[in-house]
């Protein structure tokens, strides 16, 4: 073991727990346990491991609250926004659960014979996740990975490892094998990395920075590992005069302040018509007084504080004192990473704070003139994760949907994630996709056979 690692409440700044720090020595005892138990655990019929799956989805529904409560407490996350996530996190297995038995091939016409497919389990697959949505993300990586008969190693970020843990623990009770699941919490740097070089890890699903989404892309190039990346976004929410302007300025403040701000799919850049300016930011201040920041724990709370110290000084550098602050709302004083949601306007399409990942609760509002410029502004970015149109135009929206470069588009709504439909991105923000049917693709090899029919 590599030492202590302390968790960190992100409200009170105080330890939540202390957990012995993995190190590389330790993923390869993990990647060793799960390579053992992988022969067994491919063999599972499929209903047995359907089963299992339902069974696990079970005891995190009986435990959805302590992991909620956790969750909420590591992350600095409002309680309510905790339980729709581990909500989720039980809806995923439930999804997952249903497909060991649907992994379908193809029959296909050849000469002399019969060619069929069938969809064969990876092996070994690390999960390497991040810290704003911990058990969430993991789950969109667990739940198919099982589901298609491969074993894992699942690194959670330093900073939020205590859900992980638990969930390996109720895996184990609820009669997953040993070994299918394994859990190492330590530094990205170390674990991450050999997880990435491992020889015997046969994939690799990753959700963080762009950063970090290269280096793992370059890493696993030498082992030829299958790398499925999910990084960051800059979304676009973009705002039309014919549009429902109160209920895109209500919804607007979720879409970019929830989870403060630390969402790949954060519509950061709010882009508004030009002649429906005044009145959108008059209903956008309304809806931001109206937002209550404060203790994750309290049943009111919408927006916690951020994650880290670091994080929160990274936000402020988006925010210099001649920054353009056209609305700020509250946050409390005290212990605790607090940053009051921050509304910049006007702001330039090339200032930093409308190209880059800001990743805390910032938000740009810049003007277009008509549609056209409204596609090159929201296009204009290296990112294609998420993004918002709000009109009343039908044939508007449709023409929107199809220009924008990105990999989820609403109409009317911000909601960019569902369990049974594929999510990921365009561009810088990734590839692969998960969640839906498609996540399954990821997770396993199409392998071609021929039966020679011909005496
Ligand atoms: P990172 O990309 O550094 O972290 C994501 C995960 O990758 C963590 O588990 C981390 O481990 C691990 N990791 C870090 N370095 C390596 C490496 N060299 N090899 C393998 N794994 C590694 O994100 P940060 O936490 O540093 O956040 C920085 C910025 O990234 C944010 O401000 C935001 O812009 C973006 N981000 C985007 C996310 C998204 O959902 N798309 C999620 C999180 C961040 P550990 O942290 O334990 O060291």
């Amino acid at each position: 073991m590599a030492g202590t690692l302390q968790v960190v409440e992100p409200a009170t700044e105080e330890v939540l727990e202390e957990i012995p720090r993995a190190g590389a020595e330790d993923v390869d005892a993990a990647v060793a346990r799960a390579r053992a138990a992988f022969p067994a655990w491919r063999a599972v019929a499929p209903a047995d491991r359907a089963r299992l799956l339902h069974r696990l989805a079970d005891a995190l529904g009986e435990r959805l609250e302590e992991l909620a409560v956790l969750e909420a407490r590591n992350a600095g996350k409002p309680i309510a926004d905790a339980r729709g996530e581990m909500g989720m996190v039980v809806d995923t297995f439930r999804y997952y659960a249903a497909t060991p038995e649907r992994l379908l091939g193809d029959t296909i016409p050849v000469a002399g014979g019969l060619g069929f497919t069938v969809r064969e389990p990876l092996g070994v697959v690390g999960l390497i996740t991040p810290w704003n949505f911990p058990l969430a993300i993991a789950s969109w990586k667990l739940a198919p990975a099982l589901a298609a008969g491969n074993t894992v190693v699942l690194k959670p970020a330093e900073l939020t490892p205590l859900t992980a843990l638990r969930f390996s623990a109720i895996a184990l009770e609820t009669g997953i094998p040993e070994g299918v699941v394994n859990v190492v919490a330590g530094p990205g740097s170390v674990c991450g990395q050999r997880l990435v070089e491992h020889p015997d890890v046969a994939k690799v699903a990753f959700t963080g920075s762009t950063e970090v989404g290269r280096s793992i892309a370059a890493a696993a190039a030498r082992t030829i590992k299958r790398v499925t990346l999910e990084l960051g976004g800059k979304s676009a929410n973009v705002v039309f005069a014919d549009a429902d302007l109160e209920q895109a300025a209500a919804a607007a403040p979720g879409a970019v302040f929830g989870n403060a701000g630390q969402d790949c799919c954060a519509r950061s850049r709010i882009l508004v018509e030009r002649s429906a300016m005044d009145s959108f930011m008059a209903a956008l201040e309304d809806s931001i007084d109206a937002l209550k920041v404060g203790d994750p724990l309290d049943e009111t709370t919408a927006m916690g504080p951020l994650i880290s110290a670091g994080q929160r000084e990274s936000v402020a550098s988006f925010v210099p004192d001649d920054a353009p602050v056209a609305i700020r709302g509250n946050a409390p004083d005290g212990p605790g990473f607090w940053f009051a949601p921050t509304v910049l306007c006007p702001v330039a399409p090339t200032d930093r704070a409308a190209t880059e990942e800001i990743f805390g609760p910032v938000a740009t509002v810049t003007p277009f003139r008509d549609e056209d410029e409204a596609i090159r502004l929201a296009n204009d970015t290296i990112y294609g994760l998420s993004g918002s149109v709000w009109t009343r135009n039908g044939a508007r929206a449709l023409r929107m949907a199809r220009a924008i470069e990105s990999g989820n588009l609403s109409l009317n709504s911000n909601s960019s994630v569902r369990v049974t439909t594929p999510f990921g991105g365009f561009k810088q923000s990734g590839y692969g996709r998960e969640l839906g049917p498609h996540a399954l693709d990821h997770y396993t090899e199409v392998k071609t056979v021929f039966y020679a029919t011909e005496e």
